[in-house]
Parts: structure tokens; sequence; C-alpha cells
């Protein structure tokens, strides 16, 4: 028996190893890891230079209280700010901690400026932001709130897509508006370009804070460093995670300047947030995945993969309804439930996962191989022959 908590369903394998791309289980058999940890190990397993990296940290400094300076820290804040339109970072250790900290940052901001009335955020129901109670309250989600009372409140909701009704809950009271760039678990949704646009001109109009929640689509995984890049807009806080570590639980708050002025000593704060050990994996990842080399071959690869899926789409237009995506971060939408479509990929070595609306999430490392992507392609067609 499991004395784990009955809390996930978990599919009865293990693993013993991974290699770049592949996992190796318990069993001896070699599967193709298109789920990477859920958008955690953007550079496969066991890359050389994060295992040199954890190997000669973790002999120096694993961990000292935030109560000091921690110049690992300083340099990963650094490349980040100066890499992107962030002017500070706050430390954390997960996703759900970093957009929890967000909510924070922005209403702490208005308190701030003397408007503590304006502390309502506005986001997209049934969306994800993690798994706290406010986070679950954000989410606006009824099966992640069941059971969870009282109600944290402070969130008000629009459906995807629905312009009108967004419009018409921002009230004075709205702090922020708090979107995933990408939608990831709710179904690989992409937030088109010209509507992030519409979003910041309405929040500059109404005074009020962009939240961009790239927790899962961030550091890469869509092709460029943030999702929203290829948009032009700034946002004012962007909670990031899952990619960063590579595998080691990082979170963090990126904030502009004026946001992150309201984050004075005793504000906020973490144990672990932040310590030498994370940092100095968070480094690692960060030299390697903000390259613009790095990043085009992401394009490349997402480019390859987006338009042979397209092509099995029409090749089995009665299973595949939909390709969905950006970078490697793809959703192949089916015409009915995925589950058994999962298992079949699955049965021939290839990992995936679920996402919302019938969708199965296809998230390899970002340096997969197109020899890999090819294997995946081939196990994915033969998967819809068979089910057709
Ligand atoms: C995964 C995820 C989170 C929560 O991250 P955890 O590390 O699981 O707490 C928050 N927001 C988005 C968009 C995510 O995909």
């Amino acid at each position: 028996m499991s004395y784990l908590a009955k809390n996930y369903n978990r599919k009865k394998i293990s693993f013993k190893y991974g290699k770049g791309s592949y996992l190796y289980s318990s069993a001896g058999k070699k599967y193709l890891d298109f789920v990477s940890g859920i958008a955690v190990n953007s550079l496969g397993h066991s890359n050389p230079k994060l295992v040199k990296t954890i190997r000669d940290q973790s002999k120096k400094l694993w961990h000292v209280s935030n109560a000091f300076q921690i110049p690992e820290g300083e340099k990963l804040a650094k490349k980040l700010c100066k890499k992107t339109f962030a002017d500070y970072v706050m430390f954390q250790n997960s996703g759900a901690e970093a957009t929890e900290a967000a909510i924070k940052v922005a209403r702490r901001y208005f308190y701030s400026i003397g408007k503590p009335n304006k502390n309502r955020i506005l986001c997209i129901k049934n969306s994800f932001h993690g798994r706290t109670l406010a986070t679950i309250y954000a989410s606006g989600s009824k099966k992640m709130t069941e059971g969870f009372g009282p109600k944290v409140t402070g969130f008000d909701h629009f459906k995807f897509g629905d312009h009108n009704s967004f419009k018409k809950k921002i009230t004075n009271n709205t702090a922020a508006i708090m979107v995933e760039t990408i939608m990831g678990e709710g179904g690989i949704k992409v937030i088109p370009d010209w509507c992030l646009r519409e979003l910041r001109a309405i929040c500059n109009k109404k005074k009020i804070l962009l939240i961009l929640d790239e927790v899962q689509c961030g550091i890469g995984r869509s092709g460029d460093f943030f999702a929203f890049e290829k948009s032009k807009v700034k946002p004012d806080i962007v909670p990031i995670a899952k990619g960063i570590g590579g595998g080691f639980p990082i979170g963090a708050v990126l904030m502009n300047k004026k946001v992150a002025s309201a984050m004075v000593p005793g504000t906020h704060g973490s144990t672990f947030g932040g310590n030498p050990l994370a940092m100095s994996v968070g480094n690692t990842v960060m030299d390697i995945v903000s390259t613009k080399k790095f990043l085009n071959n992401v394009k490349k690869s997402s480019k390859y993969f987006l338009s042979n899926l397209n092509k099995l789409k029409e090749k089995y237009s009665s299973i595949i309804k939909e390709i969905r995506g950006r970078g490697l971060l793809i959703g192949i939408q089916l015409h009915q439930d995925q589950t058994k479509f999962i298992k079949k990929l699955m049965d021939k070595k290839l990992l995936t996962i679920r996402a919302a609306e019938n969708v199965v999430r296809i998230l390899p490392p970002l340096n997969v191989k197109k020899k890999e992507i090819d294997i995946a392609l081939k196990v994915i067609d033969k998967v819809c022959s068979e089910i057709k």
C-alpha cells in the first residue's frame, strides 16, 4: 500500500533516471518525455551543465537566510531585469507562491498610494494560477474550490474571449487584471497579441495593473523569453516558476519600479526563496535559455512540430479538432475525451499530459532534437490510425 495521500491519480509507472529528452522506467523501458515535468525540465534530464552547477554549489553553500546578502540571487535578479521589462525581482519556491505574491504586490501598491479599496483582481474564469487558497479562488474554478470555503474574496471573473463582459467587470475597486499569457491547464489557449495590447491600453486608461502569469508559458517555452514579448506589451507584474529552475523548485515575481516601491522591508518574505543552491541553478538555466540562438532554435523546433501536427490534423480530421499553442507549449485538441489517446501514446513510449477541453498537452524540453520530434510525430500518426 502507499502512504501517500490520494490527491493525485498517478499513472502506474516510475522512473529510475533520465537523460536529455528520455526517461528510463523502473521496468527498464525507454520513454520519450514530452511532459518535461509540466514545462519544468526546460533543458531535459540530467543536463551536464546543470549537474555541474548543482554539484559545485552543493559543496559550497545550500542555504542561508534572506537576512543576509545572497550574491547568486543578486546575479540572477540582475539577469532577469536586464533581459525583461522588470526592475526588481522577489524570489519564491513555486508558481502558486509567485502568483500569490503577485496578488499581494498589486494590493500593496494601491495601499501604498492611499487607495486601499482598490484591491480586487480580475481573472479569467477557469484559469489556473496555483493551488493555494487565494490562487484557487483567483482561478474561479468550481472543481478546484469545492469544499475549501470560506471563500477567499477579492476576485472577479470574465469568460475567455468575452470582451464586453470583461469591460463591465472593471470597477473602482479593481486593482489589477491577472491572466495567463497562454492558458496552460485551461487547454493551451493563446491570448492574441492584439488582445494583450488592448488589455494594456485598458489598464492604462483605468489606472490599474496588468499581471501576466508566465509560470508555464515563460522562460523560453513560447519561443520568446516571455510569451508577451511579441506583442510589445509591458506588464507591471509577472510571476514565473516552472522552467526557470530546470527541475529545481524556483518561483519569482518580476515587477516594475512603480509597484516594487510598495514592497518595503517586512511586507513579504520566504524562508527558502532565493537560496544559494536554487539561485545557482537558476543562473545556469538563464544563461542557456535566454540567448537569441537558443530561443531561435525553440522557434525552429516549434515551426517544424506545429506544421507537421497540422498535417496530421488534415489527415485525421475526424479525430483531431485543432492544433493549439505557441513555441513548445503545444496542444492537440481532440473531438473526444483524450484519456485513451494519451494512454495509447504512452503504450508507444511517448509521454504527454492532458489539459482542459480534450487537449493532449505536449511539452518537450526546449532543447529537443528534430529526430525526437520525428519519433513523436510517428507515434501520434500511428495512434490516430489505430483509433480511426
Ligand atoms: C503551474 C502553474 C501555476 C502554479 O505553479 P505551482 O508551482 O504548481 O505552484 C501557476 N500558474 C500557472 C499558469 C501554472 O501553469
